[in-house]
């Protein structure tokens, strides 16, 4: 693993302990969106380090969507973090979270509790998904309306590529105007999140998932009852999965 120097350029704060920071990386080398690099700080003489999603495509500034973990080793020193501050960045990223290794199909499905939106971020700033994919819903769990990031983005995604982006915001301790209220799973359960989306899940789709794990598996196994099947790559299905714990 090799270190690269990365100074933050300006950071985005969405809501208390939720931000984005906007990184100068210039020796990063190209990667995939979807893919993860690590960050690192020395903390009282120790380096601490953790893998990020890169919420951006590959350029000389990236982007790191996070949260604040109460207690976290890293996330409150990366929170404290300001513009003009060093950091290190991995130079080369990893994972296969990446739309060149997840099924074809009509239907793209980006489902995220969380930061774990990041990734899709990244993919939706290319036109790759544009290209493969007909429709595109983007599914983001969060437990308070404020925590809901990159809504403008969204809104101009459904603006600019109309009848083919549906973003579906499921809120779970609030109501509000645009989103469903409760968890992903529950909305899968009683219909209203395929209803919103105007789409189904079946065999035709490509669903990546991303975020809490206890989101993940009950929503696997939701589908999994449903008939769809995990992608593996000698054994093609629709699920991709990233788990960040
Ligand atoms: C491939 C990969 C990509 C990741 N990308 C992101 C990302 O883009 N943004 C991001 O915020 N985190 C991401 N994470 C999680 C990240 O690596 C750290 O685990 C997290 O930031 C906590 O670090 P910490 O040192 O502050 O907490 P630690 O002291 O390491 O505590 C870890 C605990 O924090 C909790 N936790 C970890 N991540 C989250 C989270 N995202 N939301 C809520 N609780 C969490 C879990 O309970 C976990 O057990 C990713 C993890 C993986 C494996």
């Amino acid at each position: 693993m090799k270190w690269t120097p990365g100074t933050l350029r300006s950071k985005t704060v969405w809501a208390e302990g939720l931000f984005t920071l906007h990184v100068d990386a210039p020796e990063v080398l190209p990667f995939t969106p979807g893919q993860f690099l690590q960050l690192g700080l020395d903390i009282a003489g120790e380096e601490v380090k953790r893998p990020y999603s890169v919420a951006s495509p590959h350029s000389e500034i990236l982007d790191f969507y996070i949260v604040e973990v109460e207690d976290g080793k890293l996330t409150p020193s990366l929170n404290r973090l300001q513009p003009g501050d060093s950091l290190k960045i991995t130079e080369k990223a990893a994972g296969s979270f990446t739309l060149d290794h997840s099924p074809p199909g009509n239907q793209l499905w980006l489902i995220a509790t969380g930061t774990g939106l990041a990734p899709y971020i990244a993919m939706l700033r290319t036109e790759e998904p544009w290209d493969r994919y007909q429709q595109i819903v983007v599914v983001h769990g969060v437990r308070y309306q404020a925590d809901l990031s990159y809504v403008d983005e969204m809104h101009r995604y459904a603006r600019e590529r109309t009848g083919r982006f549906c973003y579906v915001p499921i809120v779970s301790r609030e109501d509000g105007p645009e989103s469903l209220r409760g968890r992903i799973t529950h909305r899968l359960e009683d219909g209203s999140l395929e209803e919103r989306a105007g789409v189904e899940f079946n065999s035709d789709c490509c669903i990546l998932m991303c975020g809490n794990p206890d989101m993940l598996t009950d929503l696997e196994a939701q589908l999994l009852e449903r008939g769809i099947k995990k992608h593996r790559r000698k054994e093609p299905g629709q699920i991709v999965v990233e788990r960040y714990w």
